[in-house]
């Protein structure tokens, strides 16, 4: 039998998000927290600091799914409506919640401050709700009966909303309706674009019955995810799974959605107990941010140099002026020289260098904008490609760029 599927739609609630002014961050942090959990989330909606507004949401979110999150709107001020809009929608009135409002006075006494008279405002929830404690904060959040769903109410800011929706929303989720998480399975590639790897894939995609084949582009990268429901049984799981593994060979940097190049170029480096040096000139510290945005990265990551000038790459690289005047600064002979350079002159057994023209202006017919040089410098090592990078926003070629220069390590460390 297969099981339910437990719908949910989440409302968030905030002038400011339909004046521009703030990003609907929570909205996307709840999706993916949802559908993590086993729901399949039907649905957003937006509503202003409008309490009617606001009750119309949440009715109509409660018609639409089992579980319906809302966030904002829980503060002290006059344009917070929330609970009072989630009591008019659904039959209740508000009453003081003792505990709220002790917790809140609490959160005061402990800075020792007086409460403000307005967020006494604050303890008031609907009469049928149940209150959730704000650890981060003064808004407690409330969980209620809406008609046939069940309402979450949490504060706005990420930051008191995101560990109440783990410590108790989620929980609460479980324990009332046990959803089953769907099976998933991500796959992040480098290397083939999202139509190639469709092409490549499509034979594999029909035989792989109720499992399903999504792909996201998040250029230079292309993510592909396996989902199946929760009672595909482990054997089929594990077909689809190494089949896909076995067509997308070295393509596949990493099977953990969370898990980076620049984490997986930093494991194989530390098991080989070797260091790297990066120069760069188009990504200007990009490659440098792949690297020690990853915990831990001083382990293996030396130094690096943002070598921007001609003179630049000669002075502190050691990059012969004669062979920029030779080849150009984009070239594969000066940017093997930039690795080279940046490895003799750290002692890291790695070197990696870009050089490239990011444009807008600069392009020429013989190297248009978004003609990229790589190297890769190590021991016994010395390899240098160009690659055009697609369309040419400079900042997505900068980008791309800085992800390619990594993986052109990666790929290179997995020959050894
Ligand atoms: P507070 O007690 O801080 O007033 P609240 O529940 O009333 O909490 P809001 O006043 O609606 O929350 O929003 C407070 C702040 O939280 C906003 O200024 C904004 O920075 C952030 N915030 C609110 N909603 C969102 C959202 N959907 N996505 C991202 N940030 C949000």
């Amino acid at each position: 039998m297969q099981d339910a599927v437990y719908t949910a739609w989440i409302v968030s609630q905030g002038e400011e998000l339909l004046t521009g002014q703030t990003l609907d961050t929570n909205a996307h942090h709840l999706a993916a927290a949802l559908t993590g959990a086993g729901l399949r989330v039907l649905g957003a909606s937006t509503a202003g600091d409008d309490e009617a507004a606001i009750a119309k949401a949440l009715a109509d979110a409660a018609r639409n799914g089992d579980v319906v999150v809302c966030t904002g709107g829980l503060g002290p001020t006059s344009d917070d409506h929330t609970a009072a809009a989630a009591a008019a929608a659904f039959g209740s009135a508000l009453r003081l919640d003792a505990a709220s409002l002790a917790a809140i006075e609490g959160y005061y006494a402990a800075a020792a401050r007086p409460m403000p008279a307005p967020n006494r405002k604050q303890a008031m929830i609907p009469e049928t709700a149940t209150a959730l404690p704000n650890a981060h904060g003064t808004a407690p959040g409330f969980v209620m009966q809406a008609g046939a769903a069940t309402l979450y109410c949490l504060p706005g800011p990420p930051r008191e909303m995101r560990p109440m929706l783990v410590e108790a929303v989620l929980p609460d989720i479980a324990r009332r309706l046990s959803p089953r998480p769907p099976r998933r399975h991500f796959f992040r590639t480098l290397g083939a674009g999202e139509s190639a790897l469709q092409a490549a894939l499509a034979g594999l995609i029909p035989e792989l019955g109720r499992i399903e084949l999504g792909f996201r582009a998040k250029i230079p990268e292309v993510e592909l995810k396996l989902v199946g429901p929760p009672d595909v049984p482990d054997a089929d799981w594990e077909i689809a799974v190494g089949r896909l593994r076995a067509a997308l060979g070295k393509d596949c940097f990493s099977e953990d959605e969370h898990r980076g190049l620049g984490a997986v170029v930093g494991d194989l480096l530390l098991a080989r107990k070797e260091t790297l040096a990066i120069a760069e000139s188009c990504t200007g510290g990009l490659v440098t941010d792949v690297c020690v945005r990853e915990p831990g990265s001083s382990r293996w990551f030396e130094r690096s140099w943002t070598t921007y000038s001609n003179v630049a790459k000669t002075e502190e690289l050691g990059v012969p002026a004669e062979l920029i005047a030779a080849h150009g600064a984009v070239s594969e002979p000066v940017v093997l020289a930039m690795a080279e350079g940046a490895r003799a002159r750290s002692g890291a057994n790695w070197g990696v260098a870009t050089s490239g023209v990011a444009g807008p202006a600069g392009g020429t017919p013989e190297k248009p904008v978004g003609t990229v040089c790589f190297a890769v410098a190590g021991p016994g090592v010395s390899r240098a490609r160009t690659l055009r990078a697609p369309g040419r926003a400079r900042d997505a070629i900068r980008k791309a760029s800085a992800e390619i220069a990594i993986d052109m390590l990666r790929r290179q460390l997995l020959r050894m």
